[in-house]
């Protein structure tokens, strides 16, 4: 069963496809453990703006009002902006980016020819 903690943002503002919901869900959980630990003092400072898909990739947009606490969060969010490329948006398998008119998103092969097909 999985642990009941604060939540930093809810799933019904994230403006991207389901299979991206864990990636968000352990970027959050780990932003959390590191204020928790090496920096309580900013947990209620430190604010979820927006999450979404932007090129093919996940975004995650926050304030915080220091500069140092900012350049780590920043970090932590970069690794799983990354995790993105790789994960299909749509069912959280391997993935990989696609292009079609114009249009980047990540997926696997299966949501790809579904995605193609549309
Ligand atoms: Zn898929």
């Amino acid at each position: 069963m999985k642990k009941l903690t604060l939540k930093l943002a809810q799933e019904s503002s994230y403006a991207c496809d389901k299979g991206w919901y864990n990636l968000i869900d352990d970027c959050l959980n780990d932003i959390q453990k590191y204020l928790g630990i090496y920096k309580p003092e900013f947990r209620k400072d430190f604010k979820v703006e927006q999450i979404k898909e932007k090129f093919g990739s996940l975004r995650i947009y926050f304030s915080v009002s220091d500069g140092q606490v900012y350049d780590i969060i920043n970090d932590i969010i970069r690794y799983y902006e990354i995790q993105s490329t790789m994960t299909c948006e749509v069912c959280g398998e391997n993935g990989k980016m696609r292009s079609c008119n114009m249009w980047l998103k990540t997926l696997c092969d299966k949501c790809y020819k579904e995605w193609i097909n549309e």
